[in-house]
């Protein structure tokens, strides 16, 4: 069987680091924002090159913390894309404010800029750029709306870790960056874990209280918070990783390439695309398919898991359509997650195997 990604691989090569890694959490007994975590959160700022990066209890409180340090509350409005993991509009549902959803392009599965201004009302406030299957939205274009309408910009990294755009690193763009630890992320813990980077002092200042009960002195507590620490064993672990993320990232792009190289050919399928200035970090190697069905089914019945992000557009989602009523039709979002299949990827993954999953779908018509 060839999985969608093999956690064991990694884990045996890094087994000695790792186990040493957690024993020592085991031995120090200091579990809750102990040294792990506050190195972790230096590491990770200084790879981003930012002042701050904290620690939380995983990518969709990262989200939640970061939006309510940027202000959003209740009755605001927060525009995104529609083609994404539930998490990015439903932190926005549970501050009582509303996800607005612009239509994706689809050439790169994330939010196509050109139809964000014309969402903007007197109630946004914020816009969530999600860098899909890890690879950048058009910050560009993004942040200068941003200025314009004076909206708050939180990038979802939480396929991207690692990223670049125009050079700079995915989450150092807008107001915060919001990172998931989810075991299957490019950077990814065993168990739970997230963290928001920032240049700006007050919203750190403000998701190290909310992370806490609300607390910067210990009982004594300034707004209604949260219990969302990472947690000591996880940072230990993410510590080991991180040495080795820009060579993780590395294979995913070498195998995302013999992928497309193996595939080259094939006039069935849609191959997945390196936006201008981009550089991918290939979080979910997606094609595209009119024929998505039969390809998942000639990939099982020769043992290689597939999966679909997304069946569903977030704009069609029963929990959305029930707050808020039917949605206009978003064309290129459904359509995609009519077509799109998502193919075994992660470092570890061989060539042979790439080439094996490429005959398959080849074989495919
Ligand atoms: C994984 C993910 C999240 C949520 O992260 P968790 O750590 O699972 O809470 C949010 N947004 C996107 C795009 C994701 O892929």
């Amino acid at each position: 069987m060839i999985p969608m990604v093999d956690l064991k691989r990694q884990y045996h090569a890094l087994k000695t680091e790792i186990d040493a890694a957690v024993a020592d959490v085991l031995e120090q007994t200091q579990f809750i924002l102990g040294p792990n975590v506050a190195n972790l959160e230096n590491e990770v700022a200084a790879y981003h090159g930012l002042p701050y990066a904290i620690g939380v209890a995983n990518g969709t409180d990262a989200l939640l913390l970061a939006l309510r340090a940027c202000g959003i509350k209740a009755g605001d409005e927060v525009i995104t894309t529609p083609f994404t993991f539930i998490a990015t509009a439903e932190v926005v549902a549970e501050l009582n404010a509303k996800p607005v959803f612009a239509d994706i392009r689809p050439d790169t599965f994330n939010i196509d800029s050109r139809l964000i201004e014309e969402k903007i009302t007197k109630k946004t406030k914020a816009i969530i750029p999600v860098h899909l299957f890890g690879q950048a939205a058009d910050m560009k274009t993004i942040m200068e709306i941003a200025g314009k309408y004076q909206l708050k910009v939180i990038e979802d990294c939480a396929q991207a870790f690692g990223a670049r755009y125009q050079g700079q690193l995915t989450g150092t763009i807008g107001d915060a960056g919001c990172f998931s630890f989810f075991p299957s992320k490019n950077l990814g813990g065993y168990g739970d874990g997230g963290m928001v980077i920032t240049q700006n002092e007050d919203i750190a200042r403000q998701i190290k209280m909310l992370r806490n009960h609300g607390s910067s002195v210990r009982y004594h507590h300034a707004a209604v918070g949260y219990n969302s620490r990472l947690d000591e064993i996880q940072a230990a672990i993410l510590r080991v990783k991180l040495q080795r993320i820009n060579q993780y990232n590395a294979s995913r792009r070498r195998n995302a390439a013999a992928y497309c190289k193996a595939m080259d050919n094939n006039k069935n399928i849609i191959l997945p695309t390196e936006a201008a200035g981009c550089e991918h970090v290939y979080h979910q190697f997606t094609i595209r398919s009119g024929n998505r069905d039969a390809l998942a089914e000639a990939l099982k019945e020769n043992n290689i898991a597939s999966a679909v992000y997304y069946p569903v557009p977030l704009h069609q989602q029963e929990v959305f359509v029930k707050i808020y009523g039917q949605s206009a039709k978003l064309a290129q979002s459904e359509s995609c997650a009519g077509e799109v299949i998502s193919l075994p990827m992660f470092p570890e993954l061989t060539y042979e195997e790439i080439r094996f999953i490429a005959d398959v779908i080849n074989h495919v018509s």
